[in-house]
């Protein structure tokens, strides 16, 4: 009810009981109800609204008193009256000092109200009887709504410990104190730390707990986020496969800081007293190596290296200087590459990164980032021994392909030459030795024999790559002094060769010999399929045009044909399957066929025989139209 309410019906039960007084019999005695009037309005917590109405209720008695009894007659009714003012006045005391009562502590419960932490009152049974203003705001229910709520339902608090042993601490010593974590109206977490007292009453009975809690929800936060960091960071130091060393520079610093340079820069300074950094080097402390490092360094753990970084240093070192000039010019970090020397006296080669952080207590947590380059370096000795030993092979190969395409080349015309050389013999030794067949065959030797140097000649061309001849060449032409030549071969393993020619087929530009090389080879590799097989043994060579520009001939036989697997090998050199063969023949005539700007591929099915094609462009000027 408000005030003007509660003043309004105090007047109103006064001035009825006056009434009541004045028109009944009762002679005073209802006056005593007078006190009904004061009590309520001391619930309007007003001094001068008791007072006022102390003072209207005993006009009010004395006024009917006199009214019904005019002054003559002092008897039990006045008695009655007194009795009844005695009561009035009690009543009024008793309102004033209750008043004065609820006056302080409504005062010490706005100095509840200023304070920062969430404060509350609740009773025995967790009703909340007190909320102060820092809970209204930092909870988000007013005072209004959150009195004669139950507290731990309210808020949703979580104990750190079962919620009976909390209370019987309480109970227990008067106090407790914790963390918990508790809910806002608006359904946000909050991470608060509570400290509890127990109220007594003057009997020393427990009334209530006076709950007060500091929200440090942030301030949680903030620390989680730095232990998450560090555990991140202890992951990554412990981790690594990067060697970590955590260093602390202060002392460094400090003899820094003391040196006297005499106006030498101090780098010059430091390049001329090298004492000076062997003693910043003892100076430089390690607090913690990481296990990378500690393997690198051959450590089972990190107390062998918790010193300084002198033990880890080689004698030669000259890394430290360049550390300590960057450390003393404020650099941020500084990169170099030195010897480690490992516990057993090993030296370790390892490139490094050190890091001086900015923040003020920088100098203490220095951190050295190390990598082991000794597989690094191994690599690289071995990369350049692999290099020389290339080189040198590929010297060797030079001259084994040299060697190995003059054996194979002029294997066929020594062949020729001894063929020729045995029927001349067989002529002489005839009973008449018939001299016009033997020059006959001594000019096939010797024939034989200036093909066999004009070969060689032009391999040496060929592989010192000095351009061949380009003449003017008949395809037919080559053909058939190519079938002449192996004419005997095939002849000799009962291989029939067909040759399928184009008329009027344009010239090509090239090296005579070398062409007619090929062409033998793909013969002779033909013959070679096939004999021994059952079964016709055919060598098809046709030559004909493709797209009007170059000149295609194939080479098809009916032999057994190529594995898949050799296909993509068929054209490297020293590449055989033949027991006595030299793998030559087919890597010379594609080098030889593209020198001529011409392609040589090969087509197979197992079985059904091998087609090799060979294309060679016309020669410019002839071109077809
Ligand atoms: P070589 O004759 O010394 O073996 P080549 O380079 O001339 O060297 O030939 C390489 C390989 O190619 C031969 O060993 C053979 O396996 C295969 N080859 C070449 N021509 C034919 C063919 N017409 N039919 C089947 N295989 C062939």
């Amino acid at each position: 009810m408000s005030r003007g309410g509660l003043r309004f019906w105090s007047a109103v039960l006064a001035f009825a009981v006056f009434l009541v007084d004045v028109l009944t019999p009762l002679e005073g005695a209802v006056a005593v109800l007078y006190v009904v009037a004061i009590l309520l309005a001391a619930k309007t917590h007003r001094r001068n609204d008791i007072v006022a109405a102390a003072a209207g209720c005993s006009v009010l008695t004395i006024t009917a008193y006199l009214l019904s009894h005019d002054l003559e007659a002092i008897a039990s009714p006045a008695l009655r009256a007194l009795v009844s003012l005695a009561a009035i006045g009690i009543t009024t005391l008793l309102a004033l000092q209750n008043h004065a009562a609820t006056k302080r502590l409504a005062a010490q419960a706005r100095l509840l109200n200023l304070s920062h932490d969430m404060i509350f009152v609740r009773d025995r049974r967790g009703v909340i009887t007190f909320w102060n203003r820092a809970a209204e705001h930092a909870y988000g229910w007013s005072a209004d709504e959150a009195v004669g709520q139950h507290a731990d339902a309210l808020l949703r608090t979580a104990y750190p410990d079962r919620r009976e042993v909390i209370e019987a601490g309480l109970l227990d010593i008067g106090r407790w104190e914790g963390r918990l974590e508790q809910r806002t109206k608006a359904g946000g977490a909050l991470t608060v730390d509570a400290r509890w007292a127990l109220q007594h009453d003057h009997l020393g009975k427990p009334v209530g707990v006076l709950e007060t809690h500091t929200d440090v929800t942030d301030r949680v936060a903030a620390h989680n986020a730095l232990v998450l960091s560090e555990q991140r960071y202890r992951r990554m130091f412990d981790a690594s496969r990067v060697g970590v060393v955590e260093e602390d520079w202060s002392a460094v610093r400090t003899a820094l800081n003391s040196l006297e340079t005499g106006g030498a820069t101090l780098r010059d300074y430091l390049a001329r007293n090298p004492e000076f950094v062997r003693h910043a080097r003892r100076l430089a402390g390690i607090t913690d190596v990481n296990p990378a490092l500690q393997k690198m360094a051959g450590a089972s753990g990190s107390a062998a290296f918790v010193g300084n970084v002198d033990r880890l240093l080689g004698e030669n070192d000259r890394s430290f200087l360049g550390a300590l000039v960057a450390f003393a010019e404020g650099e941020r970090f500084h990169e170099g590459e030195t010897d480690l020397v490992s516990l057993d006296g090993r030296k370790v080669p390892v490139l490094f990164t050190i890091t001086f952080p900015a923040e003020p207590d920088g100098d203490r947590n220095v951190l050295a980032f190390v990598i082991d380059i000794t597989e690094r370096k191994q690599a690289q000795d071995a990369l350049l021994a692999a290099q020389a030993e290339l080189a040198h092979a590929a010297r060797v190969a030079t001259l084994g392909e040299l060697s190995a395409s003059i054996a194979h080349e002029v294997n066929q015309p020594l062949a020729a030459i001894v063929t020729s050389g045995e029927a001349g013999l067989r002529w002489l030794r005839r009973d008449v030795p018939d001299l016009k067949e033997v020059a006959t065959t001594i000019g096939h030797v010797v024939a034989q024999g200036r093909r066999a140097s004009e070969i060689v000649t032009r391999i040496r061309t060929f592989l010192k790559k000095a351009s061949p001849q380009q003449d003017l060449l008949q395809i037919d032409e080559i053909i058939e002094e190519a079938t002449l030549l192996i004419a005997r071969e095939l002849a000799k393993d009962d291989v029939a060769l067909i040759v399928k020619t184009e008329h009027g087929l344009p010239p090509v530009r090239g090296d005579r010999i070398q062409l007619q090389q090929v062409l033998v080879n793909l013969l002779i590799n033909a013959g070679q399929a096939m004999s021994g097989r059952p079964g016709s043994r055919t060598v098809t060579l046709r030559a004909g045009t493709v797209d009007g520009e170059n000149l295609a001939i194939t080479v098809e036989d009916s032999g057994p044909g190529i594995q898949p697997d050799d296909l993509p090998r068929l054209f490297d050199p020293f590449f055989t399957t033949k027991g006595g063969g030299m793998g030559m023949g087919l890597a010379i005539c594609r080098t030889t066929v593209e020198a001529h700007g011409g392609r040589l591929s090969v087509e197979s099915s197992p079985g059904s025989g091998a087609t090799f094609h060979l294309t060679l462009p016309f020669s410019q000027e002839h071109a077809l139209p």
